[in-house]
């Protein structure tokens, strides 16, 4: 199937593990993302103190260990907005280790950094996730050691639920749906860093929920809602700047009835999450997506599960069995649960049901996220002071290596690194 996560974990290429300290630069072909590299020919970037530096001139040499990547297309690190789980492990787990795995496997397809997403599961299961991440987070800045193996960094928490539409749960565990509870989100707030939030906000109480929710710099995002279009577009006028999986669990587009399919298409001021692994969503409506928002408004997610990276089989997603077979997971109902997709097969996708080449398509994975979320200073370009969070592919749109503050995560050939003294 041509559009499937066709990439596994255990394929070719290898983590470099422990070996690799920070780089000073790397030379490629190609780069989006930024408006300074000279054009027409290959070119050299330096990392400086985890940070993007200048570029040198034709004849200048790095000094020290650098890329050789001559022949790729240089990128903004990945960023994924809406991941679960993969490797085998889950943000639900609540320990370190799944937090450990996923960040780990996550650089191995061009992510640098990622919103760790929850479930609609219980009030003391969803707080111990958070809490995790906190914890997580604090641990991973005081370590830092030079050699310690580098995975994408966790830029906050996505709460999916538990205040969603009981009559749109798609996977989430209708056990656990709730009506929108301004206290327990005030205990989520305080439990650790929650930067997102998917809602239903037709639910009663939803406004306040919100409110709050922007007063705390958190973005809202509708989905698993049964919100029709104009109470999406009040939404939207509300501050509501993101839709979870466009198309997937909300009601969809009737040309008298748009629902809140309609309103995310027609409205600029929102941006656009899509699951483009071909089976959440047909090429053609992802194409349609594409023309309605255009590369910076359109968000590409993988929405994966722990089964990401593992064989076929059964594995839970909230408590419920989900059965992976060919490339698809669904609960025994036949509901699609999750995705098994990786972010740079995704925009092999896109690109394919679209039709836009890199130049173009480029946004969908980096600099949308990074403006959609506020971070677009930091991430999501390549210019000099930005963190130097920087995926390079090959022509053919596969990862060649990761780079998460100016250290590299992944390589897949090994004769690239170079200026090395061991
Ligand atoms: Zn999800």
């Amino acid at each position: 199937m041509a559009l499937n996560n066709d990439e596994r974990a255990t394929g070719s290429g290898t983590g470099i593990g422990t070996t690799i300290a920070g780089i000073s630069g790397l030379t490629a072909r190609t780069v989006f993302g930024t408006v300074a590299a000279p054009p027409g020919h290959a070119f050299t970037l330096t990392c400086d103190g985890g940070l993007v530096g200048p570029w040198l001139g034709e004849d200048e040499e790095v000094d020290g260990p650098f890329l050789d990547a001559a022949d790729c297309i240089l990128l903004p690190g990945f960023i994924d907005v809406h991941i679960h789980g993969s490797g085998g492990a889950d943000v639900m787990d609540a320990t370190a280790e799944s937090l450990a795995t996923i960040s780990s496997f996550l650089v191995r397809h061009g992510v640098t950094g990622f919103y760790a997403t929850t479930v609609t599961a219980s009030r003391a299961e969803t707080l111990a996730a958070v809490a995790n991440v906190a914890r997580f987070c604090s641990q991973a800045c005081s370590d830092g050691g030079i050699d310690s193996p580098v995975g994408a960094r966790i830029l906050g928490v996505h709460l999916e639920g538990p205040y969603i539409s009981g009559k749109y749960p798609g996977a989430q565990n209708p056990a656990f749906v709730r009506p929108p509870s301004a206290p327990e989100f005030e205990e989520l707030l305080d439990a650790g860093p929650v930067r997102m939030i998917t809602l239903a906000p037709e639910e009663e109480g939803a406004g306040t929920l919100i409110e709050m929710a922007l007063d705390a710099n958190v973005r809202v995002v509708l989905g698993h809602t049964a919100a029709t279009f104009d109470e999406a577009r009040a939404a939207i006028d509300t501050g509501v700047s993101q839709a979870t999986h466009t198309f997937n669990a909300m009601t969809g587009l009737h040309h008298r009835q748009p629902g809140t399919v309609g309103a995310v298409l027609s409205d600029d001021r929102i941006y656009a999450q899509l699951i483009a692994d071909g089976i959440h969503v047909h090429p053609a409506a992802m194409r349609i997506l594409g023309r309605c928002k255009g590369p910076t408004r359109a968000i590409l997610i993988s929405d994966a599960i722990r089964a990401t990276g593992m064989p076929e089989g059964r594995y839970d997603m909230g408590r419920l069995p989900v059965f992976v077979q060919d490339g698809a997971c669904r609960l025994e109902d036949g509901t699609l649960a999750g995705s098994v997709l990786t972010l740079d097969a995704a925009l092999r996708n896109f690109m394919s049901a679209t039709g836009w080449p890199l130049v173009q398509a480029w946004p969908t994975t980096s600099l949308s996220q990074a403006q959609a979320m506020g971070i677009d200073d930091e991430v999501g370009r390549i210019s000099r002071g930005a963190r130097a969070d920087l995926t390079l592919l090959d022509t053919e749109s596969r990862v060649v290596a990761t780079i998460v503050g100016g250290r590299l995560a992944y390589l897949r050939d090994h004769w690239r690194l170079q200026g090395t003294t061991d």
